[in-house]
């Protein structure tokens, strides 16, 4: 799945089948290395004939633009990206028109995550009884499983929809340091938590939706019990602050005002009501934001408080730092520079 030109072969097969003569691959303009390689593999088919006009005198033409964006998180939304694409600012589009109607420059436009075009060659060769071969009965096939956090191997991992967690960390050499799972995101930080009591639910969509998170992107994120709650969820809520495309107000002012409550709760200076004031934020975002990225600001927090109540009452009178010193749940070893400045951390 690393090889590029697994994409680029589904892109043509996907082009021809709808009709379309023009492509484009956008990618974060942070993954250099990622987008080098692209940029050489397009540049290679064409050489070989695969892309251009008349590809292996079919009469069949494509052009292939490999685009790298400028980082915005926002622009993984789909009208956003075409905003982006058309070099404006990237924020979301009202729908409708859907970008099948009108897209790119108004044209009709097709739009489809790299994995899924990727996975097109390989279901053209083996067939499609190969591919539901895989996977459960609705869930079918295979993808990625991107491991990260608190395991020995964190990396992608390719493997059958239904797989469970605790058969993915199997693969990925238990967890770290042979410590306990604490909590995990089943599809990244934009989906509600599971805990430990989830390491067998099958990851296809419909088993993790009735266990109440969404299987999402697949970015698995694995926290052992070193790890403070609170100070996991306001990182992420930092994120969503600074991501955040401002366009719509729910959002713009709800995750900032959400960041400032979860700051105060991991330095151990919450405020009574602090907790219930984090809980009506996220119910005047969720489902009032104009795109996804409001909504799964909000699973985080809400799912949090939900598996881990206690931690944040704690926040009220103790801080995480000293709950949960971050040196022992660090990755790697620090030097005593790295020490004694987070030494400092509790204290701002
Ligand atoms: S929900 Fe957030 S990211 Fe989406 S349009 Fe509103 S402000 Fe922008």
């Amino acid at each position: 799945m690393a090889a590029p030109q697994f994409l680029i072969e589904g892109v043509i097969i996907t082009s021809f089948a709808i009709g379309c003569n023009h492509a484009f691959i956008y990618l974060r303009g942070e993954v250099v290395h990622v987008y080098r390689r692209l940029l050489r593999a397009v540049e290679e088919a064409y050489a070989a004939g695969y892309l251009g006009k008349n590809i292996m005198g079919t009469g069949f033409d494509l052009d292939v633009t490999v685009h790298a964006g400028a980082g915005a998180y926002i622009c993984g939304e789909e009208t956003a990206l075409l905003d982006s694409l058309e070099g404006r600012r990237g924020q979301p589009r009202l729908k409708p028109p859907f970008p099948a109607v009108a897209g790119l420059y108004a044209r009709p436009t097709v739009l489809n995550n790299v994995e899924s075009v990727a996975s097109v060659p390989q279901i053209v060769n083996r067939g499609a009884q190969w591919f539901t071969s895989m996977g459960t009965e609705r869930s079918a096939g295979n993808g990625l499983f991107s491991l990260s956090g608190h395991v020995t191997r964190p990396g992608q991992y390719e493997a059958p929809l239904g797989i469970t967690l605790r058969e993915l960390i199997d693969m990925a050499g238990g967890m770290r340091g042979g410590r306990e799972l604490k909590f995990w995101t089943p599809g990244g930080s934009s989906t509600p938590l599971f805990t430990k009591e989830h390491l067998d639910i099958p990851l296809d969509y419909e088993s993790v939706g009735a266990a109440g998170s969404m299987l999402g992107t697949r970015a698995l994120q694995i926290f052992d019990e070193t790890t403070s709650v609170v100070r996991a969820v306001t990182r992420w809520t930092e994120f969503y602050a600074h991501e955040s495309c401002g366009k719509c107000t729910p959002c713009r002012e709800g995750t900032y005002w959400l960041k400032q409550v979860l700051r105060r709760l991991e330095l151990g200076q919450g405020r009574e009501g602090d907790i219930e004031t984090l809980l009506d934020t996220c119910d005047n975002i969720l489902g009032r934001s104009f795109c996804a990225l409001g909504d799964g600001a909000t699973s985080s927090i809400t799912s949090a408080i939900q598996h881990f109540r206690e931690e944040f009452e704690a926040g009220m009178h103790t801080p995480a730092s000293e709950l949960f010193p971050p040196e022992r749940s660090a990755l790697f070893e620090y030097t005593p520079k790295q020490r004694t400045s987070l030494a400092g951390v509790g204290g701002h």
